[in-house]
């Protein structure tokens, strides 16, 4: 077959972006993609199956997915035209980078934190400007990130942070508000863990240039289903409304999602039960020799640990225990990050741990 290199074709901003691929051996406990583990509780399931078999397939969805809009409206107290749904929050944070990123635009980041802002953004051709986090506890430089705020025309900030779990301070967004003219998003990926009242959701209608990004993919169990959503100024959801793929979000991704959100009272004891596991795991993993774990107020925690890459293979070689190795990125030398899973899933992470780090030492 004569061969093409599509790499000298491609557009230069593209060249040498390698798939996604999160090494997900199979292992018969995955807490390695902050995903929910728990089942969904049998009332949301046979909601979510009755309305997935009462959808026809032949019609195309409804580009905007009012109903589903409506629905997280009428939770957040805002409008639908505050409210733009993605096919995951990956959707909506690359279609900001396409709006309002370019050439001679720039994104303030935060590091460690989420790779793919940094990676939408190259491939928007946006410059990306990173102001590291404190290498002592991973706390923000404030003052670092409203000067490069003031020069740059997004900054995102996750709260709470992954990989390191923290929040970000309100004050912080205040300034960032007051003190710059940049786009601010807030990525609440994973809110729903954190203390009531964490969410900065409300502060959207008085400040058109903060903008929340939310997903169904980790407390509401349904990463499979690709539904995220941003809350923002109804300008800036005009915007997205026009550039998006329109009909990226399919009917039964549509009808799933509202059924869920529509049920969504029914999962506070499933977060409730993972914020419980969480602070479990943390005191358990800390009696670990010479362990160093974090406060997280999402649903993983940052562990670093001598040997932390051999630790990981072992973990899933020797006991079929998947955890994300970051020992090798940037910030994060001998980290892991260990998602929060049931009960039983994380007394299974901490036997093998415990000998696994004990057989290390010895
Ligand atoms: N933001 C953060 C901080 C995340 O960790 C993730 C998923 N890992 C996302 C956004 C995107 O999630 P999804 O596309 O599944 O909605």
């Amino acid at each position: 077959m004569p061969s093409l290199n599509a790499n000298e074709r491609v557009r230069p901003a593209l060249a040498g972006f390698e798939p996604y691929d999160p090494a997900f051996s199979p292992c018969e406990v995955n807490l390695s993609a902050n995903e929910n583990t728990h089942p969904l509780p049998e009332s949301v399931r046979e909601a979510i199956a009755r309305s997935l078999v009462a959808t026809p397939l032949n019609r195309y969805p409804d580009p905007l997915a009012n109903e589903l809009r409506d629905e997280l409206a009428d939770w957040h107290g805002v409008k639908r035209e505050n409210v733009m749904v993605g096919n995951g929050g990956d959707e909506l944070l690359f279609n900001l980078l396409f709006s309002f990123g370019g050439p001679g635009r720039s994104l303030v980041v935060a590091p460690p934190c989420f790779e793919e802002y940094k990676n939408f953004a190259k491939m928007c051709e946006t410059e990306v400007v990173e102001v590291w986090r404190r290498e002592s506890d991973y706390s923000l430089d404030a003052d670092a990130l409203i000067e490069a705020g003031r020069h740059a025309t997004l900054i995102m900030l996750t709260s709470p942070n992954n990989p390191t779990g923290d929040l970000v301070d309100p004050e912080l967004v205040r300034r960032l508000l007051d003190q710059t003219d940049a786009l601010v998003l807030l990525d609440e990926a994973y809110v729903e863990f954190a203390e009531e009242g964490a969410s900065l959701v409300s502060w959207v209608h008085d400040n058109p240039r903060l903008m929340i990004l939310r997903t169904l993919s980790k407390a509401f169990a349904l990463a499979g289903l690709r539904c995220g959503y941003l809350i923002a100024d109804p300008a800036v959801i005009d915007v997205l409304a026009a550039i998006r793929q329109i009909y990226s979000e399919d009917v039964l991704a549509q009808a799933a999602a509202t059924a869920a959100v529509r049920m969504r009272s029914e999962l506070v004891p499933v977060v409730n039960d993972i914020v419980l596991e969480r602070e479990r795991l943390a005191r358990e993993l800390l009696t670990l020799s010479s362990a160093t774990v974090w406060p997280s107020h999402a649903n993983f925690l940052l562990m670093r640990l001598p040997h932390a890459a051999r630790i990981r293979a072992r973990l899933r070689d020797e006991y079929s225990v998947l955890v994300r190795d970051f020992s090798y990125a940037p910030g994060l030398a001998d980290c892991l990050r260990i998602s929060v899973g049931t009960r039983e899933e994380n007394d299974a992470l901490l036997t093998a741990l415990h000998a696994l780090v004990e057989g290390e030492d010895a």
